[in-house]
């Protein structure tokens, strides 16, 4: 999956843990969302596998649902 800008809609780079906006928007963080309430998940590591838990009344949510933004970092 390809990270894009939120601001320009272009492919960002990656540079470490994050992403880099090559027309000068700055530095981006990955931040996994609830695809109901747009709020932050907790990530939850169980045995290699990760799952994704809202704390806002939607429970588990499995990697194949969340959705993907980008905050300035
Ligand atoms: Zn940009
Ligand atoms: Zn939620």
């Amino acid at each position: 999956m390809d990270a894009v800008c939120p601001v320009c809609k272009q492919t960002m780079s990656k540079s470490g843990d994050h992403y880099h906006c090559a027309q000068g928007h700055g530095d981006f963080q990955q931040e996994v969302v609830c695809p109901q309430c747009h709020r932050p998940l907790e990530v939850l590591k169980a045995c290699g596998a990760v799952d994704y838990f809202c704390l806002h009344g939607h429970g588990l949510i499995s990697k194949m649902r969340v959705e993907v933004c980008y905050i300035p970092c």
